[in-house]
């Protein structure tokens, strides 16, 4: 293993520790100097035992939310609040203030415009399973399996499908026009899908609400949860298979192009050797076939850094903060 990879590696593993297990470490909660978003009406209906968005009814260990999967559904509340789309999602329905809500917007877009799909690549604790999977897979010798150019388009879609379906779906939420019993089924509608919900508690030894019977949308919304849970699993044969899904990477992805770390490339040094196409975990060609712009992270790239460790040509690819170099090929 590289130098890049063992650091990753490394990082991975501290965030995943501070992410899951932060509040058993830190028990107290803080205040942050942002303004604190209330809590709405559909938070104390709806986090109960019995329903689908069960929560361990602890505060987070600090109110801040982040552009990874910081999950509202970690054990002992977790040691920040949320992920980007929870936060979105929670206030747009609680129909909060712009003025609590602007200095946590500015917040997180701080973050994304920072550091892009690093957050994906580097912090997620979901990413770092899904890299686990894929490590095991090499171990056990497993093929890969690559997807069609057809499949990749399709999820392309659909990701940026739930970004939309979710902004809208919380909005309309937040008026009686669907009744109370839609209203309270749809809120937070892609925490409902989403792999953490099931996936994070169990990992702090709490159950999560497995099903919830409700009435008819808890239950479609109940099976659609374990069927995305599932699709988690591909990721052993597919690297990173629920990243081509999650609505939290493609709404991160929106500030990748615009961000201050870049990955940069130099098409003089550039012999086509295909080398950075064939190592990236997510089948991307934009680093491979970019040939007049500098700049060649694409809005899916995590900046996994694969492709410059394995770019044999000196100086080929580079890692740029702010326009200084901090790492090359
Ligand atoms: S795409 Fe989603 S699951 Fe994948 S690393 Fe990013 S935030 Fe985590
Ligand atoms: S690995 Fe480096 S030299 Fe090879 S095609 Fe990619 S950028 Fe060019
Ligand atoms: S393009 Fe390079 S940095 Fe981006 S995800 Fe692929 S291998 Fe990682």
């Amino acid at each position: 293993m590289n130098r890049i990879t063992v650091t990753r590696r490394a990082v991975q593993v501290v965030f995943f520790i501070l992410l899951m297990y932060g509040a058993f470490i830190w028990p107290r909660h803080y205040e942050t100097p942002l303004p604190k978003v209330p809590a709405g009406v559909p938070r104390t209906t709806l986090y109960n035992r019995n329903r689908i968005l069960w929560v361990s009814g602890k505060e987070s260990v600090v109110d801040l939310y982040l552009p990874a999967l910081a999950c509202r559904f970690t054990a002992k509340g977790g040691l920040f609040k949320s992920c980007i789309l929870h936060f979105f999602s929670e206030n747009f329905t609680w129909r909060t203030s712009l003025q609590i809500m602007l200095p946590h917007i500015v917040w997180l877009v701080v973050l994304c415009l920072l550091l892009g799909r690093f957050w994906c690549g580097w912090i997620c604790p979901m990413g770092a399973l899904m890299d686990a999977m894929t490590w095991l897979r090499k171990l056990t010798r497993w093929r890969q399996i690559h997807l069609t150019p057809r499949w990749e388009r399709f999820l392309f879609y659909l990701r940026h499908f739930l970004v939309w379906f979710t902004v809208v779906v919380s909005v309309l939420i937040g008026y009686p026009w669907l009744g109370q019993g839609a209203n309270d089924a749809l809120f937070l509608i892609y925490c409902q899908i989403c792999p953490a919900r099931l996936g994070y508690p169990p990992l702090g030894l709490v159950n999560p609400c497995w099903t919830d019977n409700t009435n008819s949308i808890t239950m479609f919304l109940t099976v659609l949860g374990w069927f995305c849970f599932g699709l988690f699993f591909l990721s052993f044969a597919i690297p990173r298979f629920w990243c081509r899904i999650c609505a939290i990477g493609a709404l991160v992805g929106y500030f990748n192009r615009g961000a201050l770390l870049t990955l940069e490339k130099s098409a003089q040094k550039c012999t086509s050797c295909g080398t950075c196409r064939r190592s990236c975990v997510l089948d991307l060609d934009d680093v491979y076939l970019e040939r007049r712009r500098p700049v060649v992270t694409a809005p899916e790239c995590q900046l996994c850094l694969t492709c410059l460790e394995d770019c044999p040509e000196p100086g080929c690819l580079e890692l740029k903060f702010l326009g200084r170099r901090i790492l090359r090929s």
